[in-house]
């Protein structure tokens, strides 16, 4: 398996992700995405909210705000309970979470450590120009929250009928105490999370169902089935909220660690927010005239985490004429440029202006970018880094036969194209 520091050098020289504010230093564990990153990100959140939200019929779209009010997050345990127990070295004065420490001496330099004390998770902001206890408000440390307190709101505007979701991407913020592991864990990252509303009787049967459904999103977008597991949460390592959990595990370059977790909420989020806010967010059972709170089975991702898990998956490197070719092999639904047109010569203008024609030809739905930037096997190299699935040459013989190379990318196979059907041959290979 390829190792992290390989992996963050290409995301730095190809404009995958960049060190947040990196010319003032950095802000530790926040990263922003380059040109290949945001394209690879927002394919990725393609990707799941057309498999649950326009692949299916029982599953809802939300955009929640990210600000929500305070007793939201009283409500739902976050204020006391959303904290770990964290640790400092009474000589170096790092942190550490004391869960995850092997002895009782400081990693560093072996120094003495303090008692653990609670540190809670969210970030702290306020609301409005005065500052004080009663402006004090959160950034959300998960996207469901407000899925939850919005249930009611989308059963009538929609008319679900239970079993239904309601599927959410967004930004999430946790001032987590120990980071690294590059983007596995930030202080800032988006997740996908999905909360599916039950009958309380069914709740067992769609959290199996779910296990299934998420596991093989995963595979369906190329990952690898031996690099992926699922671990089930022993009783006291369960969330206060969880009857059941398990973590979709990934193995990382520094081992298993969780992409998704997928728990059975119970009626816990549902009940606490009907008793906090006086409202009442039960489902009316037309069948049996009878009101219900739902159980909730939430599928809950890390896009940060299946982009990294993604990227080192698809990484590897080749022998091609001696030479070492580097290819990430994303899946098309994935890779971040669909094609990528090159002109063999780029000091012959007609050569040139056929190229950039058939670019623009074929640009709108796909990403499809136009280089000549360089010679054509630095382009081919360039290309097959990023993860470009087909390289469209223009040569010589373009300029009378009207057509072209298409280089697939894994076989390195070449096909000879007419230029007048080179649309429908690209958009046939990426059906
Ligand atoms: P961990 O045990 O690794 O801290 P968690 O169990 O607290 O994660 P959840 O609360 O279940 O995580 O959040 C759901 C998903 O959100 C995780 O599976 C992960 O993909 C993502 N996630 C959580 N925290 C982070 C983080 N700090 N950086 C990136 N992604 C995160």
């Amino acid at each position: 398996m390829v190792d992290l520091a390989k992996i963050t050098s290409l995301c730095k020289r190809r404009g995958f992700i960049f060190q947040s504010s990196e010319i003032y230093g950095g802000l530790a564990s926040v990263w922003d995405y380059g040109p290949m990153g945001a394209e690879l990100k927002n394919n990725i959140k393609k990707a799941w909210w057309e498999s649950l939200v326009y692949k299916r019929d029982d599953i809802e779209g939300l955009d929640a705000a990210i600000l929500m009010n305070r007793e939201v997050w009283r409500a739902s345990g976050h204020i006391t309970s959303f904290a770990d127990l964290l640790v400092d070295c009474k000589n170096c004065k790092k942190r550490f979470r004391s869960d995850q420490l092997k002895k009782d001496k400081c990693p560093e330099c072996e120094g003495a450590l303090t008692e653990p004390k609670q540190f809670n998770l969210m970030f702290k902001t306020s609301v409005g120009s005065v500052e004080g206890k009663g402006s004090e408000i959160f950034l959300r440390p998960e996207t469901a929250q407000g899925i939850f307190v919005n249930f009611q709101n989308v059963v009538t505007a929609s008319r679900r009928k239970l079993p239904f979701g309601i599927a959410q991407i967004g930004k999430a913020y946790r001032n987590e105490i120990t980071t690294g592991n590059f983007t596995f864990r930030s202080r800032e990252f988006e997740q996908m999370e999905m909360e599916y509303f039950v009958y309380p009787e069914d709740a067992e049967k769609w959290y199996e169902y779910w296990l299934k459904e998420r596991m093989n999103w995963y595979t369906a977008l190329g990952m690898k089935k031996e690099n992926l597991h699922l671990r089930e949460h022993e009783k006291d390592e369960l969330a206060h909220y969880a009857r059941r959990c398990h973590d979709i595990e990934y193995k990382f370059p520094f081992g298993w660690a969780e992409l998704e977790g997928i728990a059975n909420r119970g009626d816990f989020d549902l009940n606490q927010h009907a008793t906090n806010s006086g409202k009442d967010l039960s489902y009316y059972d037309e069948a049996t005239k009878k009101r219900v709170i739902p159980f909730v089975i939430e599928p809950s991702g890390g896009i940060d985490r299946a982009f990294l898990a993604f990227l080192i998956d698809s990484y590897r490197e080749e022998k091609v004429r001696g030479e070492k070719r580097v290819v990430l092999g994303l899946s098309k639904e994935l890779a971040p440029i669909k094609a990528a047109v090159l002109p063999l010569l780029r000091n012959r203008p007609e050569i040139v202006s056929m190229a950039k024609n058939i670019c623009k030809e074929l640009r709108g739905k796909n990403r499809v970018v136009y280089d000549d930037t360089a010679s054509i096997g630095r382009l081919y190299r360039r290309q097959d880094e990023i993860g470009t699935l087909y390289c469209i040459t223009v040569d010589v013989d373009s300029l009378t036969d009207k057509k072209v190379t298409v280089r697939d990318r894994d076989s390195m196979k070449q096909d000879r194209i007419g230029v007048d059907k080179l649309k429908e041959y690209l958009e046939d290979k990426l059906k």
